[in-house]
């Protein structure tokens, strides 16, 4: 008869525990979610994000993906039209609150989980450890 592993398990509830929130194209634009992430980590469409913004992180820095950067560079815009997360800052609020902050004020739902984008729990605490010394 098969047996169950369980090590096996416990190792897919880790890695697919945890999906990025990401912002639909059903965003409105009403800005109410910006306010409300503690890590910084929502733009409105066509602003450049930064490290810096609301973190601790400042001058030079190592990316958790070992890039060299300094904190106040400009970066991309993820969205030129509605309200968007950057990845590289949305800690899912691990570490924060029980629920993603943006999800809960969202007045049309957009603040979704992404499917393409997992992090564990223990990623998400490393990247607030890192944006917040
Ligand atoms: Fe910010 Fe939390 Fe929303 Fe991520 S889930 S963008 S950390 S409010
Ligand atoms: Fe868009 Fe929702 Fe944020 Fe409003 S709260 S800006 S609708 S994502």
């Amino acid at each position: 008869m098969k047996q169950n592993n369980p090590t096996r398990l416990v190792i897919f509830v880790q890695i697919f525990d945890f999906m990025a929130i990401i912002i639909t194209d059903e965003c409105i634009n009403c800005g109410a979610c910006e306010p409300e992430c503690p890590n910084n980590a929502i733009y409105e469409g066509g602003a450049e994000w930064k490290y810096a913004d609301g973190t601790t992180l400042k001058g030079i820095i190592t990316t958790l993906d070992g890039e060299e950067i300094s904190a106040d560079q400009e970066q991309e815009p993820v969205s030129m039209d509605v309200y968007y997360i950057s990845h590289d800052k949305c800690t899912e609020c691990v570490g924060f609150h029980d629920e993603p902050q943006c999800a809960a004020v969202c007045p049309v739902d957009c603040c979704v989980d992404d499917p393409d984008y997992r992090e564990s729990e223990d990623e998400l605490l490393a990247k607030k450890n890192f944006l917040h010394l």
